[in-house]
């Protein structure tokens, strides 16, 4: 392939931070790039806590423990999303309920979201497609009439804000990926960021294997023992290290990233305008942080067909997301309902190469080679 449909960025200062990690003498998890990311995710965006995770995957299993989800309890969740948003949860039991998007955007629906509600409603959780926030107004207005806990999955939206707000600070809690394709990235990593002061205590356990050793390491215990449940959810310091790295470089990365998104928008106006393809404006309150380039063809065959073209012309264009609803996994459990905007988004959705120092030239050829495809 000419261009790649993604290319991780360096900012060429990983390999000094690791390397300084090992001369510190503690490549094990929690220890000083540990602290020195959380204190920048905290301090940036106003997170109550935050922990680095070995994966976004990860983080959503953390935030299943902490809301306490039991076998039969029901969780709201998109179709539209990645499996990982949905295991996290059926792994404890939950019963899963996919709700649809709206019509204009690949959200979930704050309207789906009111008819799926039940008294085994425990969780709402909610993905910002392509950084993109969801209703949130009207989500945690209905959360909090019924008490439920919401959950974000941010994986796409660091950096990105709702009415001024930044995406993580939302809800209950938050979870981000530094997985090799998003913004920020360390090869496999992720990020939960806590919101209720009544988690903080206990996510640092579950995140300690069930121990209390972070607190022993503060000083205010005098030995450390299994107190609940958990895992090894905490990264090493080398991963931290790589990821300070990146952090240092959070602003030029950003400009970066919407700087292609911004390109794209202009060079794709004409094939918006023609009706050739849609590229769905943001929802009210949203911003762009640079996640992704995605359009909505008007048929899941031009869509396939255009895929084909352009990957036949060296660019790697792609699809996604398979609805969960109807997956291999899941049809058995699920209760049949029809979700329409799901599966039309997941068969006319396309995505575009999309990495810091993707050109401008890049782009405009991309977009000239995509006009080709429909003059056919
Ligand atoms: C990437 C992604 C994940 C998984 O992130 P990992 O860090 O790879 O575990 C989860 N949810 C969404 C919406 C994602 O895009």
């Amino acid at each position: 392939m000419k261009i790649p449909f993604n290319k991780p960025w360096f900012t060429g200062k990983e390999p000094h931070h690791m390397q300084m990690a090992a001369i510190f003498g503690q490549i094990s998890g929690n220890g000083a790039y540990t602290k020195k990311c959380h204190e920048f995710f905290v301090d940036r965006f106003g997170f109550g806590k935050s922990l680095l995770t070995t994966s976004c995957s990860d983080a959503l299993e953390m935030t299943a423990l902490l809301a306490h989800i039991e076998p039969g309890d029901e969780v709201i969740m998109p179709s539209f999303t990645f499996v990982s948003t949905a295991n996290a949860f059926v792994i404890r039991g939950a019963i899963i309920k996919f709700a649809d998007t709206t019509p204009e955007y690949p959200n979930i629906s704050a309207q789906q979201i009111a008819e799926l509600i039940t008294t085994k409603t425990k969780a709402i959780v909610v993905v910002h497609y392509a950084g993109a926030a969801c209703d949130m107004n009207a989500i945690n207005a209905l959360a909090i009439k019924h008490n439920i806990i919401v959950i974000e999955d941010a994986a796409h939206a660091l950096g990105a804000f709702y009415y001024g707000r930044p995406c993580g600070t939302l809800a209950d809690m938050a979870t981000f990926s530094f997985h090799e394709t998003k913004n920020i990235i360390c090869g496999e990593g992720g990020m939960l960021a806590l919101n209720k002061k009544e988690y903080f205590n206990r996510a640092e356990i579950l995140w300690e294997k069930g121990t209390n050793r972070a607190a022993f390491h503060r000083g205010e215990v005098n030995k450390y023992g299994w107190v609940d449940i958990g895992s090894s959810f905490l990264p090493s310091e080398l991963i931290s290290a790589f990821l300070f790295a990146q952090l240092e470089q959070f602003d030029v990365i950003q400009m970066e990233r919407t700087r292609v998104k911004r390109d794209y928008l202009k060079h794709f106006d004409s094939l918006n305008r023609s009706g050739h393809l849609t590229i769905p404006k943001l929802p009210d309150g949203a911003t762009e942080n640079g996640n992704m380039f995605f359009a909505v063809c008007r048929t899941g065959e031009e869509r396939n067909q255009l895929i084909k073209y352009l990957n036949h012309e060296g660019i790697h264009a792609v699809f996604h997301y398979l609805p969960l609803h109807n997956s291999p996994y899941f049809t058995p459990h699920h209760d049949g309902r029809q979700l329409p905007n799901t599966i039309r988004f997941s068969e006319n959705i396309i995505r575009f190469p999309f990495y810091s120092g993707l050109e401008t030239d890049d782009i405009e050829w991309i977009a000239k080679t995509t006009a080709k495809f429909f003059n056919r």
